[in-house]
């Protein structure tokens, strides 16, 4: 084929637009809220699916992340989706979050079990009084508020305390059955785990969406350290495409884009429609790959 033989149309075609969604996480500082607020109006006219907020680690950000979803209803057309764990309270307090952010208007809530309270790798040690695993978790909110759609996560690599992927398959398929309408992956960088894991999944007969959980490594020393804890593999072709690049923000966000937009592509390729980004609230990457994956701004009034 000479340089000038324009591509077969089958290349050229665009992949149907994809379906997104975003997480954030409650803001610390002042300043950090401002990133937050600038990050999502750069994101919102991309008229995601949803937008979550993190709950932070034994519900140390309760209020922040309450604060946070209170404000994207009151200030933008944004669907938000609270996330919310088990973790250091009683089920009469928990039920108290769930009916505030119902009375506010959420509709949408990430429930998990949430890692224990003594830091990850320890056993985990519910309340005395509390829900004491994610399924009763989605219970509760379902039989509360039957209008609150629930989320829930999901572990390509199987979650580090399950002891297999039978176990871990058995806990998602027990979400379910309590209610959950849709699985969010932890973040993964290898595709093929996350089909072998969804044949896993559907050979056990669970028929709800498994999103993707997509994260642009903006700081790849720092998400590593982060990622792996969490039990997500960092392969090292992975590792080798940032290397010498610690000092050199510049190439690493382009790279960085490169590897995760190559990565959605393919899922895309492979018949993924619908992609769950964690910003770590910025918005340059995600908007990128999401502008690869066919997604363009809408007004506001096509968003709404
Ligand atoms: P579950 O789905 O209940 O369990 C995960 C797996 O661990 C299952 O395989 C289960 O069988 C196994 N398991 C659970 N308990 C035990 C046990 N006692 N013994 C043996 N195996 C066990 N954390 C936060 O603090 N705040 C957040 O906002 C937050 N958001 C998240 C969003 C997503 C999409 C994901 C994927 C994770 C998120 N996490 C968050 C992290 C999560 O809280 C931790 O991974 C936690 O350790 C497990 O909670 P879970 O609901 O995912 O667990």
């Amino acid at each position: 084929m000479s340089e000038l033989t324009p591509p077969a149309p089958e290349a050229a075609r665009a992949l149907p637009a994809a379906k997104i969604s975003f997480e954030f996480f409650p803001p610390k500082t002042e300043e950090m809220d401002k990133n937050l607020w600038e990050t999502i109006k750069r994101l919102a006219p991309l008229a995601p699916n949803f937008v979550s907020v993190t709950y932070g680690a034994g519900g140390s950000t309760r209020e922040r992340t309450h604060a946070t979803i209170a404000r994207i209803l009151s200030e933008t057309a944004l669907r938000p989706a609270a996330h919310l764990t088990c973790v250091g309270a009683s089920r009469g307090e928990i039920d108290e979050i769930v009916d505030r952010y119902h009375d506010v208007g959420v509709r949408h809530i990430v429930a998990l079990r949430g890692d224990p309270a003594t830091g990850i790798g320890t056993p985990f040690v519910a309340h005395p009084d509390g829900y004491k695993t994610s399924p009763e978790l989605v219970e509760g909110i379902r039989k509360r508020h039957p209008d609150i759609e629930v989320s829930v996560s999901a572990y390509p690599e199987k979650h580090p305390e399950a002891c297999d992927f039978d176990a871990d398959i058995d806990t998602l398929k027990a979400k379910v059955d309590a209610g959950a309408a849709r699985a969010i992956t932890q973040v993964f960088f290898d595709n093929d785990l996350y089909f072998r894991y969804l044949d896993r999944v559907r050979a056990r007969g669970i028929d709800i969406p498994v999103v993707p959980g997509i994260m642009p490594m903006h700081n790849f020393k720092q998400a590593r350290n982060f990622v792996t804890r969490a039990g997500t593999s960092v392969p090292d072709w992975l590792a080798q495409k940032f290397d010498g690049l610690d000092d050199d923000v510049e190439t690493r966000k382009l790279v960085a884009a490169t590897v995760a937009a190559g990565q959605v592509q393919k899922l895309a390729k492979h018949g993924v429609d619908t992609f769950h980004f964690y910003t770590m609230n910025r918005a340059d990457l995600v908007f990128a790959i999401s502008h690869l994956l066919g997604i363009r701004p809408k007004t506001a009034r096509e968003a709404a």
